[in-house]
Protein backbone atom coordinates (compact mmCIF):
# COMPACT_ATOMS: atom_id res chain seq x y z
CA UNK A 1 0.00 0.00 0.00
CA UNK A 2 1.16 3.54 -0.48
CA UNK A 3 1.02 6.12 1.66
CA UNK A 4 1.92 9.23 0.77
CA UNK A 5 2.30 12.64 3.31
CA UNK A 6 -0.83 14.23 2.33
CA UNK A 7 -2.85 14.08 -0.55
CA UNK A 8 -4.17 16.98 -2.33
CA UNK A 9 -5.66 15.50 -5.09
CA UNK A 10 -7.80 13.00 -2.88
CA UNK A 11 -8.81 16.76 -1.44
CA UNK A 12 -10.03 18.38 -4.95
CA UNK A 13 -12.04 14.90 -5.73
CA UNK A 14 -14.02 15.58 -2.94
CA UNK A 15 -14.95 18.98 -3.32
CA UNK A 16 -14.51 19.17 -7.03
CA UNK A 17 -17.88 20.84 -8.06
CA UNK A 18 -17.97 23.21 -4.90
CA UNK A 19 -14.42 24.91 -6.26
CA UNK A 20 -14.96 24.45 -9.62
CA UNK A 21 -17.71 26.56 -9.64
CA UNK A 22 -16.20 28.86 -7.65
CA UNK A 23 -13.50 29.14 -9.66
CA UNK A 24 -15.71 29.39 -12.57
CA UNK A 25 -17.69 32.57 -11.06
CA UNK A 26 -14.54 34.51 -10.58
CA UNK A 27 -13.34 33.66 -14.50
CA UNK A 28 -17.13 34.95 -15.26
CA UNK A 29 -16.65 38.14 -13.34
CA UNK A 30 -13.66 39.50 -14.92
CA UNK A 31 -12.11 40.55 -11.33
CA UNK A 32 -8.93 38.87 -10.42
CA UNK A 33 -7.06 40.55 -7.50
CA UNK A 34 -8.62 42.36 -4.37
CA UNK A 35 -12.17 42.10 -5.13
CA UNK A 36 -15.25 40.70 -3.72
CA UNK A 37 -13.80 37.30 -2.78
CA UNK A 38 -11.18 39.01 -0.95
CA UNK A 39 -13.68 41.09 0.57
CA UNK A 40 -15.47 38.31 1.35
CA UNK A 41 -12.66 35.46 3.11
CA UNK A 42 -11.72 38.60 4.52
CA UNK A 43 -14.74 39.17 6.49
CA UNK A 44 -15.22 35.26 6.92
CA UNK A 45 -12.11 34.97 8.56
CA UNK A 46 -12.03 37.95 10.47
CA UNK A 47 -15.76 36.23 12.07
CA UNK A 48 -13.53 32.62 12.66
CA UNK A 49 -11.16 33.91 14.42
CA UNK A 50 -13.14 36.59 16.36
CA UNK A 51 -10.93 39.50 15.60
CA UNK A 52 -11.80 43.07 13.89
CA UNK A 53 -9.29 42.98 10.76
CA UNK A 54 -8.38 40.26 8.40
CA UNK A 55 -5.88 41.47 5.62
CA UNK A 56 -5.41 39.21 2.49
CA UNK A 57 -1.78 39.08 1.28
CA UNK A 58 0.45 37.10 -1.20
CA UNK A 59 2.16 34.64 1.35
CA UNK A 60 2.60 33.56 5.01
CA UNK A 61 6.05 35.31 4.03
CA UNK A 62 4.40 38.45 3.47
CA UNK A 63 1.91 38.26 6.19
CA UNK A 64 5.10 37.68 8.48
CA UNK A 65 7.11 40.53 7.04
CA UNK A 66 4.09 43.25 7.03
CA UNK A 67 3.20 42.59 10.29
CA UNK A 68 6.74 43.36 11.47
CA UNK A 69 6.20 46.20 9.35
CA UNK A 70 2.87 47.55 10.84
CA UNK A 71 4.79 47.64 14.08
CA UNK A 72 7.27 50.03 12.74
CA UNK A 73 9.90 47.66 13.23
CA UNK A 74 13.63 48.66 12.07
CA UNK A 75 16.92 48.46 11.51
CA UNK A 76 18.70 48.31 15.03
CA UNK A 77 15.22 46.64 16.02
CA UNK A 78 15.72 43.34 18.04
CA UNK A 79 12.50 40.56 17.53
CA UNK A 80 12.62 37.66 19.27
CA UNK A 81 12.05 34.09 17.82
CA UNK A 82 12.35 30.27 18.16
CA UNK A 83 15.20 28.79 16.20
CA UNK A 84 12.93 25.80 15.28
CA UNK A 85 10.63 26.33 12.48
CA UNK A 86 10.79 27.19 8.82
CA UNK A 87 12.97 29.62 7.72
CA UNK A 88 10.31 32.44 6.50
CA UNK A 89 9.73 32.94 10.11
CA UNK A 90 12.97 34.24 10.64
CA UNK A 91 13.77 35.76 7.17
CA UNK A 92 10.23 37.94 7.48
CA UNK A 93 12.09 40.14 10.33
CA UNK A 94 15.54 40.10 8.73
CA UNK A 95 14.08 41.37 5.59
CA UNK A 96 12.63 44.38 7.55
CA UNK A 97 15.65 45.40 8.72
CA UNK A 98 15.61 44.08 12.32
CA UNK A 99 17.92 41.36 13.71
CA UNK A 100 16.28 38.29 14.43
CA UNK A 101 17.08 37.03 17.88
CA UNK A 102 16.99 33.47 18.15
CA UNK A 103 15.80 31.54 21.28
CA UNK A 104 15.98 27.36 21.72
CA UNK A 105 12.90 25.21 21.56
CA UNK A 106 11.74 23.12 24.85
CA UNK A 107 11.82 19.34 23.96
CA UNK A 108 8.38 18.29 24.30
CA UNK A 109 6.50 20.52 22.22
CA UNK A 110 9.08 21.62 19.66
CA UNK A 111 7.80 25.38 20.77
CA UNK A 112 9.62 28.42 22.18
CA UNK A 113 11.30 27.73 25.38
CA UNK A 114 9.81 30.43 28.12
CA UNK A 115 12.42 29.77 30.36
CA UNK A 116 15.09 31.32 28.00
CA UNK A 117 12.76 34.34 27.07
CA UNK A 118 13.39 36.96 29.61
CA UNK A 119 17.38 36.69 28.85
CA UNK A 120 17.45 37.76 25.24
CA UNK A 121 15.21 40.46 25.68
CA UNK A 122 17.32 43.58 25.32
CA UNK A 123 16.50 47.54 25.57
CA UNK A 124 16.51 46.82 21.67
CA UNK A 125 13.51 44.47 21.77
CA UNK A 126 10.43 44.96 20.26
CA UNK A 127 8.45 42.17 19.49
CA UNK A 128 8.47 38.14 20.47
CA UNK A 129 7.20 35.86 17.61
CA UNK A 130 6.17 32.72 18.41
CA UNK A 131 5.67 30.07 16.32
CA UNK A 132 2.43 27.32 16.71
CA UNK A 133 4.46 24.43 15.14
CA UNK A 134 2.78 21.57 14.00
CA UNK A 135 -0.14 22.90 14.54
CA UNK A 136 0.23 22.96 18.30
CA UNK A 137 -0.04 26.51 20.34
CA UNK A 138 3.12 27.96 22.20
CA UNK A 139 2.77 29.21 26.01
CA UNK A 140 0.80 32.31 24.64
CA UNK A 141 -0.06 33.16 28.52
CA UNK A 142 3.89 33.66 29.54
CA UNK A 143 4.68 35.08 26.36
CA UNK A 144 2.13 37.32 26.51
CA UNK A 145 2.95 38.26 30.08
CA UNK A 146 6.61 38.75 29.39
CA UNK A 147 5.65 40.46 26.43
CA UNK A 148 3.71 43.14 28.58
CA UNK A 149 6.54 43.70 31.05
CA UNK A 150 8.71 44.31 28.69
CA UNK A 151 6.41 46.30 26.40
CA UNK A 152 6.81 44.09 23.87
CA UNK A 153 4.61 43.45 21.04
CA UNK A 154 3.53 39.70 19.75
CA UNK A 155 3.27 38.67 16.61
CA UNK A 156 2.08 34.94 15.89
CA UNK A 157 3.14 32.89 13.00
CA UNK A 158 -0.09 30.87 12.34
CA UNK A 159 1.41 29.56 9.01
CA UNK A 160 0.51 25.89 10.77
CA UNK A 161 -1.76 26.58 13.42
CA UNK A 162 -5.34 27.59 11.39
CA UNK A 163 -8.09 26.39 13.66
CA UNK A 164 -5.56 25.29 17.09
CA UNK A 165 -6.68 26.47 20.34
CA UNK A 166 -4.81 27.75 23.45
CA UNK A 167 -7.33 27.63 26.35
CA UNK A 168 -10.14 27.74 24.52
CA UNK A 169 -9.19 30.34 22.24
CA UNK A 170 -7.73 30.49 18.81
CA UNK A 171 -4.54 30.91 17.67
CA UNK A 172 -4.42 34.11 15.86
CA UNK A 173 -6.37 35.78 18.06
CA UNK A 174 -3.81 36.13 21.17
CA UNK A 175 -1.20 38.68 20.05
CA UNK A 176 -1.24 41.52 18.54
CA UNK A 177 -0.54 40.60 15.28
CA UNK A 178 -1.35 36.61 13.78
CA UNK A 179 -0.45 35.31 10.19
CA UNK A 180 -1.66 32.96 8.60
CA UNK A 181 -0.23 30.97 5.30
CA UNK A 182 -2.43 29.74 2.62
CA UNK A 183 0.34 27.24 1.12
CA UNK A 184 -1.55 24.58 -0.44
CA UNK A 185 -0.12 21.61 1.94
CA UNK A 186 -1.03 24.42 4.96
CA UNK A 187 -4.42 22.55 6.51
CA UNK A 188 -6.46 25.49 4.76
CA UNK A 189 -4.37 25.55 1.79
CA UNK A 190 -5.38 27.56 -1.91
CA UNK A 191 -4.15 26.21 -5.39
CA UNK A 192 -1.09 28.57 -5.06
CA UNK A 193 0.23 31.28 -2.60
CA UNK A 194 -1.45 33.56 -0.28
CA UNK A 195 -1.40 34.70 3.07
CA UNK A 196 -3.67 36.38 5.39
CA UNK A 197 -2.88 39.03 8.80
CA UNK A 198 -4.71 39.45 11.52
CA UNK A 199 -5.58 41.84 14.28
CA UNK A 200 -7.76 43.79 16.23
CA UNK A 201 -5.59 47.37 15.86
CA UNK A 202 -7.25 49.76 13.21
CA UNK A 203 -3.83 51.25 12.72
CA UNK A 204 -1.87 48.45 12.00
CA UNK A 205 -4.80 47.00 9.52
CA UNK A 206 -4.33 50.21 7.64
CA UNK A 207 -0.57 49.90 7.67
CA UNK A 208 -1.04 46.40 6.12
CA UNK A 209 -3.33 47.58 3.25
CA UNK A 210 -1.53 50.31 2.17
CA UNK A 211 2.24 48.68 2.24
CA UNK A 212 0.20 45.56 0.44
CA UNK A 213 -0.88 47.70 -2.38
CA UNK A 214 2.44 49.02 -3.15
CA UNK A 215 1.88 51.86 -0.27
CA UNK A 216 -1.18 53.24 -1.92
CA UNK A 217 -4.76 53.80 -0.83
CA UNK A 218 -5.63 56.03 -3.61
CA UNK A 219 -4.92 54.64 -7.18
CA UNK A 220 -1.53 56.23 -8.52
CA UNK A 221 -1.02 57.89 -5.27
CA UNK A 222 2.01 56.75 -3.20
CA UNK A 223 2.18 57.37 0.30
CA UNK A 224 5.38 55.00 1.46
CA UNK A 225 7.24 52.57 -0.09
CA UNK A 226 5.04 49.37 -0.35
CA UNK A 227 5.30 45.68 -2.15
CA UNK A 228 3.03 43.82 -4.44
CA UNK A 229 1.24 41.61 -1.96
CA UNK A 230 -2.03 41.73 -2.91
CA UNK A 231 -4.06 38.09 -2.56
CA UNK A 232 -5.98 36.93 -6.14
CA UNK A 233 -9.66 36.14 -6.52
CA UNK A 234 -9.32 32.61 -7.39
CA UNK A 235 -7.06 31.92 -4.52
CA UNK A 236 -9.98 33.82 -2.27
CA UNK A 237 -12.61 31.95 -3.42
CA UNK A 238 -10.66 28.37 -3.41
CA UNK A 239 -10.48 29.22 0.55
CA UNK A 240 -13.81 30.27 1.01
CA UNK A 241 -15.15 27.13 -0.25
CA UNK A 242 -12.73 24.91 2.10
CA UNK A 243 -13.25 27.27 5.27
CA UNK A 244 -16.27 25.56 5.67
CA UNK A 245 -14.56 22.20 6.23
CA UNK A 246 -11.84 23.39 8.03
CA UNK A 247 -13.57 22.26 11.70
CA UNK A 248 -13.92 18.89 10.24
CA UNK A 249 -10.73 18.28 8.57
CA UNK A 250 -9.10 18.80 11.76
CA UNK A 251 -11.26 17.08 13.77
CA UNK A 252 -9.59 14.38 11.72
CA UNK A 253 -6.24 15.36 11.73
CA UNK A 254 -6.38 15.19 15.70
CA UNK A 255 -8.20 11.57 15.60
CA UNK A 256 -5.85 10.30 13.44
CA UNK A 257 -2.93 11.47 15.67
CA UNK A 258 -4.94 9.90 19.12
CA UNK A 259 -4.94 6.47 17.11
CA UNK A 260 -0.81 6.72 16.13
CA UNK A 261 -0.74 7.96 19.54
CA UNK A 262 -2.48 4.96 21.14
CA UNK A 263 -0.89 2.64 18.62
CA UNK A 264 2.52 3.22 17.77
CA UNK A 265 5.78 1.88 20.02
CA UNK A 266 9.57 2.27 19.59
CA UNK A 267 9.32 6.05 18.79
CA UNK A 268 9.08 9.58 20.58
CA UNK A 269 5.57 10.32 20.69
CA UNK A 270 4.35 14.25 20.80
CA UNK A 271 3.05 16.21 23.42
CA UNK A 272 0.44 17.94 24.04
CA UNK A 273 -0.75 19.57 27.38
CA UNK A 274 -4.47 18.89 28.05
CA UNK A 275 -5.00 23.20 27.65
CA UNK A 276 -4.09 23.36 24.09
CA UNK A 277 -5.94 22.04 20.89
CA UNK A 278 -3.25 20.47 18.92
CA UNK A 279 -4.88 20.16 15.53
CA UNK A 280 -1.83 18.28 13.88
CA UNK A 281 -0.98 20.03 10.74
CA UNK A 282 2.01 17.70 11.49
CA UNK A 283 2.13 14.39 13.02
CA UNK A 284 5.58 14.20 14.52
CA UNK A 285 7.97 11.89 16.24
CA UNK A 286 11.53 11.48 17.65
CA UNK A 287 13.68 8.99 15.92
CA UNK A 288 16.89 8.92 18.70
CA UNK A 289 20.46 7.89 18.18
CA UNK A 290 20.96 8.76 14.53
CA UNK A 291 18.24 5.95 13.33
CA UNK A 292 16.30 8.65 11.32
CA UNK A 293 17.63 8.26 7.58
CA UNK A 294 17.53 4.44 8.35
CA UNK A 295 13.71 4.27 10.05
CA UNK A 296 12.57 6.44 7.04
CA UNK A 297 14.30 4.17 4.18
CA UNK A 298 12.54 1.57 6.04
CA UNK A 299 9.05 2.98 5.72
CA UNK A 300 9.85 4.41 1.96
CA UNK A 301 10.68 0.60 0.91
CA UNK A 302 7.10 -0.03 2.61
CA UNK A 303 5.22 2.46 0.71
CA UNK A 304 5.17 5.07 3.38
CA UNK A 305 6.17 8.78 2.99
CA UNK A 306 7.73 10.39 5.64
CA UNK A 307 9.64 14.13 5.57
CA UNK A 308 11.97 15.92 8.29
CA UNK A 309 10.62 19.41 9.72
CA UNK A 310 13.26 20.64 9.52
CA UNK A 311 16.61 18.90 9.00
CA UNK A 312 18.73 22.50 9.83
CA UNK A 313 17.76 25.17 12.86
CA UNK A 314 17.64 28.69 11.44
CA UNK A 315 20.94 29.58 13.54
CA UNK A 316 22.76 27.06 11.56
CA UNK A 317 21.39 27.90 8.21
CA UNK A 318 24.15 28.86 5.61
CA UNK A 319 21.99 32.69 5.34
CA UNK A 320 22.31 33.20 8.96
CA UNK A 321 25.75 31.89 9.10
CA UNK A 322 26.87 34.85 6.79
CA UNK A 323 25.38 37.25 8.67
CA UNK A 324 27.44 36.42 11.52
CA UNK A 325 25.42 34.36 13.65
CA UNK A 326 27.18 31.68 15.57
CA UNK A 327 25.40 30.28 18.69
CA UNK A 328 24.40 27.47 20.07
CA UNK A 329 20.72 25.87 20.43
CA UNK A 330 21.45 22.46 21.99
CA UNK A 331 17.67 21.67 21.61
CA UNK A 332 16.90 22.85 18.10
CA UNK A 333 19.63 20.76 17.10
CA UNK A 334 19.01 17.99 18.35
CA UNK A 335 15.01 18.42 17.34
CA UNK A 336 16.49 18.85 13.51
CA UNK A 337 18.37 15.42 14.02
CA UNK A 338 15.22 13.55 15.59
CA UNK A 339 12.50 14.67 14.12
CA UNK A 340 10.13 12.44 11.51
CA UNK A 341 6.59 13.52 10.17
CA UNK A 342 4.61 10.80 9.62
CA UNK A 343 1.64 11.09 6.97
CA UNK A 344 -1.58 12.41 8.88
CA UNK A 345 -4.15 14.23 6.65
CA UNK A 346 -7.75 13.98 6.49
CA UNK A 347 -8.55 12.21 3.55
CA UNK A 348 -5.93 9.00 4.97
CA UNK A 349 -8.71 6.02 5.13
CA UNK A 350 -8.83 3.68 8.44
CA UNK A 351 -6.60 1.17 6.45
CA UNK A 352 -3.99 3.64 5.54
CA UNK A 353 -3.53 4.59 9.53
CA UNK A 354 -3.74 0.67 10.33
CA UNK A 355 -0.92 0.07 7.59
CA UNK A 356 1.23 3.07 8.74
CA UNK A 357 0.89 1.97 12.46
CA UNK A 358 1.91 -1.93 11.90
CA UNK A 359 4.56 -1.12 9.58
CA UNK A 360 6.18 1.58 12.16
CA UNK A 361 5.41 -1.03 15.08
CA UNK A 362 7.46 -4.29 12.80
CA UNK A 363 10.57 -1.28 12.45
CA UNK A 364 13.77 -3.52 13.83
CA UNK A 365 16.02 -1.16 15.32
C1 LIG B 1 4.66 27.85 5.56
C2 LIG B 1 5.22 28.64 6.66
C3 LIG B 1 5.53 30.01 6.52
C4 LIG B 1 5.50 30.71 5.20
O1 LIG B 1 4.29 30.69 4.54
P1 LIG B 1 4.28 30.85 2.92
O2 LIG B 1 2.82 31.02 2.63
O3 LIG B 1 4.84 29.61 2.36
O4 LIG B 1 5.06 32.05 2.58
C5 LIG B 1 5.95 30.70 7.63
N1 LIG B 1 6.10 30.10 8.82
C6 LIG B 1 5.83 28.79 9.01
C7 LIG B 1 5.98 28.20 10.36
C8 LIG B 1 5.39 28.02 7.92
O5 LIG B 1 5.15 26.71 8.12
Amino acid sequence: MDVPLIDLKAQYQNIKGEINRAMEAVLASGIYILGPEVAKLEEEMARYFGVKHAIGVNSGTDALFLAVKALGIKEGDEVIIPAFSFFATAEAVTLAGARAVFTDIRADTFNLNIKQLEEKITPRTRAIMPVHLYGQPADMDQIRYFAGKHKLKVIEDCAQSIGAEYKGKKTGALGDLGCLSFFPTKNLGGAGDGGMVLTDNEEYAGIIKNLRAHGSSIKYIHSEIGINSRLDEIQAAIIRVKLKFIQAWNEKRRKNANFYNAGLKGVVLPFAPDFVKHIYHQYTVRIENGKREAFQTYLKEQGIATAVHYPVPMHKQEAYRKLGYNVSMPESEKAAGEVCSLPNYPEMTEEMLQYVAVTVNNYKQ
